[in-house]
C-alpha cells in the first residue's frame, strides 16, 4: 500500500487537513472555517470528521496513513496546549491524550508558527537552508526558528516566540501582557494601531472621511500603493521595528535566511527597505552581509506541510532509535557511534545470562568492561575473567562468548573493526536461545 501522512493546520480562521506523501506531495486536502467560537469539542469534532473523510476517500485507492501531524496556535508542551490566546477554552488541554483516544496512529503536535517554518523548510523558501527564521506577519506575529534543520524547541517546547521579543521598551502594550513587542508593530493589529495614532495626530486630513478613526492593514496598503506619504511612513515605521527584531535574531542565531509570510508581507515593498537598513546598521557586518530575506512560498499550505513534516521527522527519529538499540534475551545493546569501518556499542548482559558462542569472519572486536560487574570470556577454548577497566581483543575468526556469572548486570563497551555485515557475519556454534546459523 502507498503511505501518506495526515497534516492538520488549525488556525483562528481556517481548518486545513491534507494527505501528504513522504516526499511532500499533497494528494488530497480539505479546507473549512474553524469557527473557534463554537467551543473546543465542536472544533475537534470537525477535525476528526475531516481526517476520517480523507482516510475514507483514499483507502479504496490503496493509500494508508502512517502518522499524523497537528499544528495548533499557542504554547505547546508535550502535546498539552499550555496557553492559546485565540483559543481560550483550550488552555491546559491535553490535546495529545484526547486525539490518541480517537486515532491509532503516531501523532505529533506542533505550534502553528513552528509548523509554518517546517513547511517552508520542507517545500518552500527554506528548502536550501538549515538555519533560518520564519516569521508569519498576520493578525499577530508567529515565528519558528530552524537550527540545523530542526525547530528550536527550548526547555519546554515553547521557544521561538520572536513576535514577543521587545523591540521598543517604551512601546505600546501587547496582548501577551508585555510592552513594545515586535507584534505591536509588525502585524496587522500593529498597523491598525499605528494608523489610529496617525489619524489622531491629524494625518490623512482631507483624504479620508472625518468619521474614519482607524485603518486596516489592507486600507493602508491601498493608500501606500496610491503613493500616500503618510501610509508609507507607517510602513516605514513598521519596517524599522521589524529590522530591529530581525537584527537581534541574526545576532543570536547566525541565521542565513529570514522568511517572511502572512498577509502583511504583501506590503513588502513599503516596509522592506527600512527593514534591510536596520539590519545592515545594527547587526555585525559579517552576519548582516550574508543574510537573505525572502518571502514565504508555501502560502496556505505551509501549516499542513509543516505539521506533516513534524510527524515525518518524528517517524524518522523513531526508526533511527529502533535501529540504534536492540533488546535481546541476554540483555541489550545500544549503538553509540559508527563510521565506515567501525562501530561502538554498549552491551548490557543480564545476571546469569550469556551470549551465543560465535565467530565473525569479517570483523575483529575490542571489549572493555565498564562499571562494576565481572565478565567471563571464552576465546578459542580459553577462559578468562574480565574485571572493570580491563580489555581484551577478539581477532577475526576467534570463537568467543561473553557470560555474566554474577548477580549484577555486566556492561561492556565493544568496538568492532572491519566490514560490518550484522547478523550475516555471525556464525553461532552454540546458543541458549535457539538461534542457529
Ligand atoms: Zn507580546
Amino acid at each position: 500500500m502507498k503511505e501518506y501522512i495526515i497534516g492538520i493546520d488549525l488556525g483562528g480562521t481556517n481548518l486545513r487537513v491534507a494527505a501528504i506523501t513522504r516526499d511532500g506531495e499533497i494528494i488530497q486536502k480539505s479546507e473549512s472555517r474553524s469557527e473557534v467560537h463554537r467551543g473546543r469539542e465542536e472544533v475537534l469534532g470537525d477535525v476528526l470528521k475531516s481526517v476520517e473523510e480523507i482516510q475514507k476517500s483514499l483507502q479504496p485507492k490503496g493509500w494508508r496513513p502512517v502518522a499524523i501531524g497537528f499544528g495548533v496556535p499557542g504554547l505547546i508542551k508535550e502535546g498539552v496546549v499550555v496557553q492559546s490566546p485565540n483559543f481560550p477554552d483550550w488552555d491546559d488541554f491535553d490535546l495529545k491524550a484526547y486525539l490518541e483516544n480517537h486515532w491509532n496512529l503516531p501523532l505529533w503536535i506542533e505550534n502553528d508558527a513552528n509548523a509554518a517554518a517546517l513547511g517552508e523548510l520542507w517545500k518552500g523558501a527554506g528548502k536550501e537552508s538549515k538555519h533560518f527564521c520564519c516569521l508569519t506577519l498576520g493578525t499577530g506575529v508567529g515565528s519558528g526558528i530552524i537550527v540545523d534543520g530542526r525547530i528550536l524547541h527550548g526547555a519546554d517546547g515553547m521557544a521561538g516566540e520572536a513576535g514577543h521579543m521587545v523591540v521598543d521598551p517604551e512601546g505600546p502594550p501587547c496582548g501577551c501582557g508585555g510592552y513594545g513587542c515586535l507584534e505591536t508593530y509588525a502585524s496587522a493589529t500593529g498597523l491598525e494601531r499605528m494608523s489610529k495614532e496617525a489619524l489622531r495626530r491629524g494625518a490623512f486630513r482631507g483624504k479620508l472621511p472625518d468619521n474614519v478613526h482607524e485603518l486596516s492593514a489592507e486600507d493602508l496598503h491601498a493608500l501606500a500603493k496610491a503613493g500616500d506619504p503618510e501610509a508609507r511612513q507607517i510602513f516605514a515605521q513598521m519596517g524599522r521595528y521589524l529590522g530591529i527584531g530581525l537584527a537581534n535574531l541574526i545576532q543570536i542565531f547566525n541565521t542565513e535566511l529570514i522568511i517572511l509570510g502572512g498577509g502583511v508581507a504583501d506590503s513588502w515593498e513599503y516596509f522592506i527597505p527600512e527593514t534591510e537598513k536596520q539590519i545592515q546598521t545594527r547587526a555585525y557586518k559579517a552576519l548582516a552581509r550574508r543574510v537573505k530575506i525572502r518571502r514565504a512560498l508555501c502560502g496556505g499550505d505551509a501549516g499542513v506541510l509543516g505539521a506533516a513534516y513534524a510527524a515525518l521527522q518524528g517517524l524518522r527519529d523513531l526508526e533511527e532509535n529502533r535501529r540504534r538499540r536492540d533488546e535481546r534475551p541476554w540483555g541489550r545493546w545500544i549503538l553509540l557511534d559508527e563510521g565506515t569501518n567501525y562501530k561502538v556499542k554498549r552491551l548490557e548482559v543480564k545476571p546469569g545470562q550469556r551470549l551465543s558462542l560465535q565467530k565473525h569472519q569479517y570483523r575483529a572486536e575490542h571489549w572493555v568492561v565498564v562499571e562494576e560487574g565481572t565478565a567471563q570470556i571464552t576465546l578459542d577454548g580459553n577462559q578468562m575473567e574480565l574485571h572493570p577497566n580491563e580489555a581484551t581483543f577478539i581477532p577475526q575468526g576467534g570463537v568467543h562468548r561473553i557470560t555474566n556469572p554474577g548477580s549484577k548486570p555486566v556492561v561492556i563497551i565493544e568496538v568492532q573493526y572491519g566490514t560490518y555485515l550484522g547478523e550475516d557475519d555471525i556464525t553461532r556454534l552454540q546458543d541458549d536461545y535457539g538461534r542457529a546459523n
